[in-house]
C-alpha cells in the first residue's frame, strides 16, 4: 500500500511539474493585422503573430490553396495519431474553414501535434490557440512547396503557389515590364531566349511564361546558353 501511495505521489508530482512546464511555455498570440495575398488575390485569413512569425490554421491554408499546384489534402492517420498531409491532392472540405477571428489576443501553448507529409514526418512549429492548432506559415510553405514573401510597400504577407520554386513574385509597386512573347530571331538565324534571375539554369522562349518575373529576365542567344548546358523550359519551349 505504501508503495502504491509512493507511485501516486510521484504521479501527482509529475502532473504538477508538467502543468508547470506547460504554463511556463505559454505565450501571447496577437491577431495579425497584415493583409495576406495568395497569388496576388487578397484572402481574409485568421492569423496570429507570435514572436514575429505568422501562424495559420492548416485547414485554412489547405482550403485556400485547393485548385492550385500547391494544393494538398489533410487527413488523420489514426495508427500514428498524426496529421498527414497529401501533397498534390485536392482538399477535402470539412466545414468551418476560413472562420473569422474575434481580433483579440489569445494565450498560445506549443503544440505537440505530430505531422507527416506523404508519410514522412515533418517538423512544423505550431501553437494551440483556443483548441485549434496554428502552424508557422513559413514552415508550411517549406513543407508544402509554396513561397512566403513579405511585401514592404503593402506591409503584406504574400503566398506564391504554383511553380513556387521557379516563380518570381512581382511586387505591386513595380511598373509593368514590356512582355516579349513571340520568339525573337536575331541576325544569323539564332533565337533570343530568356533567363530568369533565379533558377537561372533554364532558358525560356518568352520572357513571361509564368515561371519568371519579366522585370528581371535577361536575354541571350539560344546557341550560347545551349552550349553552356542550360536546359529549355518544359512549359514554353
Ligand atoms: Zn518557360
Amino acid at each position: 500500500m505504501k508503495r502504491v501511495a509512493g507511485i501516486f505521489t510521484v504521479l501527482v508530482f509529475a502532473f504538477i511539474l508538467s502543468s508547470f512546464t506547460l504554463n511556463a511555455a505559454e505565450v501571447t498570440a496577437v491577431p495579425s493585422s497584415h493583409p495576406v495575398f495568395v497569388d496576388n488575390e487578397p484572402v481574409p485569413f485568421r492569423a496570429f503573430n507570435i514572436g514575429g512569425s505568422n501562424f495559420f490554421m492548416l485547414r485554412d491554408i489547405a482550403y485556400t490553396l485547393n485548385g492550385t499546384s500547391s494544393q494538398f489534402d489533410v487527413t488523420w492517420d489514426g495508427e500514428r495519431g498524426a496529421i498527414n498531409l497529401l501533397t498534390g491532392q485536392s482538399y477535402t472540405v470539412l466545414g468551418g474553414e476560413m472562420a473569422s477571428g474575434d481580433g483579440v489576443a489569445a494565450t498560445a501553448t506549443p503544440s505537440a501535434a505530430a505531422v507527416y507529409s506523404n508519410g514522412v514526418p515533418v517538423n512544423l512549429r505550431a501553437y494551440n490557440i483556443g483548441g485549434n492548432n496554428f502552424f508557422m506559415l513559413r514552415d508550411l510553405g517549406e513543407a508544402l512547396g509554396f513561397e512566403v514573401l513579405w511585401d514592404e510597400t503593402l506591409r503584406a504577407v504574400i503566398i506564391v503557389t504554383g511553380y513556387a520554386a521557379a516563380y518570381e513574385y512581382v511586387p505591386a509597386s513595380q511598373p509593368s515590364p514590356e512582355i516579349i512573347t513571340p520568339p525573337v530571331v536575331v541576325p544569323g538565324g539564332d533565337r533570343l531566349v530568356w533567363v530568369p534571375r533565379t533558377r537561372n539554369n533554364i532558358y525560356h522562349s518568352i520572357n513571361d511564361c509564368g515561371r519568371m518575373n519579366p522585370n528581371f529576365a535577361t536575354s541571350y542567344t539560344h546557341t550560347e546558353l545551349h552550349a553552356r548546358g542550360y536546359r529549355a523550359c518544359d512549359r514554353c519551349w
